[in-house]
């Protein structure tokens, strides 16, 4: 299993928000998680990529079979967990491609390999630069400065081509995205998709996984996993809302 979440609880300035959540995800898997505002997606997220703040109070998160919550962000990145921002960072000066290539470089120097030969480098630029649709004008420029929200996503799904993580976690990628950068976002993602990676898609509506068709769907209420199913739940969540579920964990 490429992932194995057991029994996490996560607080944020003392207070709990995730509180007892078990996930298993294995390679070539695609997980899609699903919850209305508020539900702890971004903080479990947060918690599988060690963001600050975030305190572990009980649990494990196994990855490659080994408990990674006491490593850094950093070491957590380098042992190829990636995840998008729902809200992406501009870094005035920084070119996107000293950005990827930095990016680069420092992992796989973490996995005793020297810099990435230019001429692979700009082989793999130009493929994904194809793939996701953005242009040399925009990798050019500064990281997401001025860049429009639908340029933002494109580029995070860039970021993550270039990177080839083994697990990423994409949140709340399809909000305020038209449906052509949705489609982009979606291809990228279904280009990458193999066995020795995986994806945790983590969005509140149904309408990505009309284009990222997840093997598994979760619902997310109140810090907890509280229905798994196929693909078909993230439908039946569509039809009928999350008061369903509401009704379902109450009861
Ligand atoms: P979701 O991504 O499902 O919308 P979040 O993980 O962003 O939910 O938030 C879950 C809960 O944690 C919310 O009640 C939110 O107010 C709270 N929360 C998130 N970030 C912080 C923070 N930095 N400080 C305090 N509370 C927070
Ligand atoms: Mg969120």
């Amino acid at each position: 299993m490429l992932l194995n979440i057991k029994n996490l609880h996560v607080s944020i300035n003392g207070k709990e928000i995730i509180k007892g959540l078990n996930l298993g995800v294995n390679y070539g898997e695609v997980h899609a998680i699903m919850g209305p505002n508020g539900t702890g997606k971004s903080t479990l997220a947060a918690a599988i990529t060690g963001r600050e703040g975030y305190e572990i109070t009980k649990g494990v998160i196994e990855y490659k079979g080994k408990d990674i919550t006491k490593l850094t962000p950093d070491q957590r990145a380098n042992e190829g967990i990636f995840l998008s921002f729902q809200y992406p960072v501009e870094i005035p000066g920084v070119s996107m491609i000293n950005f990827m290539r930095t990016a680069i470089d420092t992992r796989r120097e973490y996995n005793g390999l020297g810099p990435i030969p230019p001429g692979e480098f700009l082989k793999r630029m130009e493929e994904m630069k194809k793939l996701v649709e953005i242009n040399t004008k925009l990798t050019k420029r500064s990281v997401n400065e001025g860049f429009s929200g639908g340029e933002k996503k494109k580029n995070e799904i860039f970021q993550m081509a270039m990177l080839e993580p083994t697990l990423a976690i994409l949140d709340e990628t399809d909000s305020g995205l038209d449906i052509d950068a949705l489609k982009v976002v979606a291809r990228g993602v279904n280009a990458l998709r193999s066995d020795k990676n995986a994806f945790i898609v983590i969005t509140h509506y149904q309408r990505l996984l009309d284009y990222i068709i997840p093997d598994f769907v979760h619902v997310m209420w109140d810090g907890r996993i509280v229905k798994s199913g196929g693909k078909g739940l993230a439908l039946e969540l569509e039809e009928r809302g999350y008061e369903w579920v509401k009704e379902l964990v109450e009861n």
